[in-house]
């Protein structure tokens, strides 16, 4: 084990709840929890707001390798995260951001700057961290690895729910088309593409609730990782 514990990873497509599910398993150990899409939703928020093309390589990498990130860990084991000093918050989550987000993260380069960042948040472990390539590329070593999934249609169900219950007007097949051309990008990206590690749990959450893939992760860890 590391100095703090395990080191676990939660990796798979958007919208099947890794960071729900992740946030709950790290609370349930006392472990922080890092969204590492944060991080390149974070990049891509610099980009757009410095008006760099998410096309230009050197661009982009520049601005990663700019970006100073700060943590704070959360009540509900979270890990906030800062950029130069400054809270981004829900500005991240915005449905363009993501899609600027896959795009950016595409370059390699800025990938490699991001990764070794992630490394230096969780190599002492102690962490759940979630995101598409932690169980292959960024920690290759972890603890225990899980990969969640469902179909595009399903998550697309969810996304669209959320956002009327936030009172929102969703348009169910636009959400349904940038999840799919998400996907796209993600799992055939030249570096750190999407794809399960091999050692990794596949859990397909179509027809699961929150709790039981939550039952379905802790059923997998040892009853005492702290
Ligand atoms: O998980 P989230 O939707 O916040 O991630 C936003 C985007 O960041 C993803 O679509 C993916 O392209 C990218 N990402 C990544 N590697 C990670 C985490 C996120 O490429 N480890």
């Amino acid at each position: 084990m590391r100095t703090n514990g395990l080191l676990i990873a939660i990796d798979g497509t958007a919208g099947t709840g890794k960071s729900t599910v992740g946030k709950a398993v790290a609370a349930r150990f006392g472990y922080g929890f890092l969204s590492t899409g944060e991080m390149y939703r974070a990049l891509a928020y610099t980009v757009f707001a410095k008006k760099i093309n998410p096309e230009d390589h050197d661009g982009v990498l520049a601005a990663a390798r700019a970006m100073r990130f700060t943590f704070a860990r959360q009540e509900d084991a979270s890990l906030k995260m800062f950029v130069d000093g400054e809270y981004l918050g829900p500005k991240l989550h915005l449905e363009e951001v993501g899609n600027v987000a896959s795009r950016v993260s595409t370059n390699g380069e800025a990938r490699r700057v991001l990764t070794e960042k992630m490394r230096e948040v969780g190599q002492d472990g102690g962490i759940v961290m979630e995101g598409r390539d932690i169980g292959t590329v960024v920690f290759p070593d972890a603890d225990k690895k899980f990969y969640l999934d469902a179909s595009a249609e399903e998550r697309a169900n969810r996304r669209f729910k959320q956002l009327k219950e936030a009172g929102e007007n969703p348009n169910y097949d636009e959400i349904l088309r940038l999840i799919q051309e998400r996907d796209h990008r993600d799992k055939n990206r030249a570096t750190a593409p999407l794809k399960p590690a091999e050692d990794a749990v596949i859990i397909d959450t179509s027809s699961l609730n929150l709790q039981q893939v939550i039952d379905a992760v802790l059923e997998k860890l040892p009853q005492h990782a702290s």
